[in-house]
């Protein structure tokens, strides 16, 4: 039945000329040759350049360096196993902090090729083949092979981690779930998936978490109010400009929000022709001029922890050399001054290069 399901994807893949890429993130389809036809997408969108709303440095602050917070996502059991042990030798050896944010429930990234079907997906034409860096079998997780549990199998590397003092954090309990339903999902529903990985998270580093970061930026409104009830004490679930506390149903809530504000490698390479090779340079431009509270770069352990860790080492000498200093969303977190930063709406919307909607930071309130 393996090698006859695996056939069967082969088939697929080959017939149609399409690859589900960066699955567990955010499910694309790639044409196996070629790029082009990106109509539409232009990573100089207005949204990369925003303005920060407020300067948040804490008065009195004795590092005023500029920093950049790396949120690492972890998507898969092979993302954990194979792709944060070498993030963590490359962040070692430029003695740069990350928060790590684990998947820590089952492995349903096979599910996600249901996405290949849905009406419109394929106009968000995405660059990389993900079979070269996921595999055939964590495509089959959750369709054709069952879902191998990441907390489970993954602990041994999730606490070398902790050990080695990074900061870890929640991702999400089933990612492919999470992604696909947590939009229009009930309040039990959010907080049920929430409460499993809070657990899990306790059982594997006995603490409580601390940090959360949504899978593929997807939250809702209960999801919002839960971080509060379970004490997280910062978070990174969207896309934005600049850290905020969020307004959600009309409620100021106390969680401060520390968005994502430049583009991930998966969304760049291939807009505006940009390769493995050319995309690090792009990324160094975008981070000459630094927002007052610093940024948030989000990568993947399926992606910058395998196929492009060339590029992650790039760009960690590149920011070393422009002066920022590479923290954890925690260590960013205590510079701000919680007080002072800006009441934002939360709001759903397009980022160039990737499908769907996703959460973003709204208008200042
Ligand atoms: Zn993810």
């Amino acid at each position: 039945m393996r090698g006859k399901g695996a056939g069967l994807l082969q088939k697929f893949v080959d017939e149609r000329g399409l690859a589900v890429i960066d699955v567990g993130n955010d499910c694309y389809v790639a044409k196996l040759t070629g790029h082009g036809g990106l109509t539409g997408l232009n990573s100089s969108s207005p949204f990369y350049h925003a303005e920060g709303v407020a300067s948040t440095l804490k008065i009195g602050d004795s590092h005023r360096m500029k920093q950049l917070a790396l949120k690492i996502d972890v998507d898969t059991l092979r993302g954990t196993r194979e792709g944060v042990p070498r993030l963590q030798s490359l962040l070692q050896a430029h003695a740069a902090q990350a928060t790590f944010l684990f998947s820590l429930g089952p492995d349903h990234t096979g599910r996600a090729i249901k996405r290949v079907f849905r009406k419109g997906f394929l106009g968000k034409v995405q660059r990389t083949s993900v079979l070269e860096h996921y595999g055939l079998k964590t495509l089959l997780y959750g369709t054709l092979l069952p879902g191998p549990d990441i907390g489970r199998l993954g602990e041994a590397v999730m606490h070398a981690i902790q050990q080695a003092g990074f900061e870890v954090g929640i991702h999400t309990w089933d990612h492919v779930a999470w992604q696909d339903g947590v939009a229009r999902a009930s309040p039990q529903w959010t907080d049920q998936q929430m409460a499993r990985a809070e657990a899990r998270f306790l059982e594997i580093f006995g603490i409580r978490p601390q940090v959360h970061g949504a899978a593929g930026w997807q939250m809702n409104d209960q999801a919002f109010m839960h971080l509060d009830q379970a004490g997280i004490q910062w978070a990174s679930d969207c896309r934005g400009t600049t850290p905020f506390i969020p307004v959600v149903a009309g409620r100021t809530l106390t969680c401060p929000q520390l968005p994502t504000t430049l583009p991930t490698l998966d969304e760049l390479i291939g807009l505006d022709g940009l390769d493995a090779i050319t995309v690090a340079g792009h990324l160094l431009q975008l981070t000459e001029a630094a927002p007052p509270a610093g940024h948030v770069f989000t990568l993947h352990a399926e992606l910058e922890g395998m196929r492009l860790v060339a590029v992650l080492d790039q760009l960690l000498r590149g920011w070393q050399q422009q002066g920022y200093r590479l923290v954890s969303l925690g260590e960013m977190a205590g510079t701000l001054d919680l007080g002072a930063l800006p009441r934002c709406r939360i709001v759903h919307g397009a980022i160039p290069g990737r499908s769907g909607t996703l959460t973003l930071q709204g208008e200042p309130v």
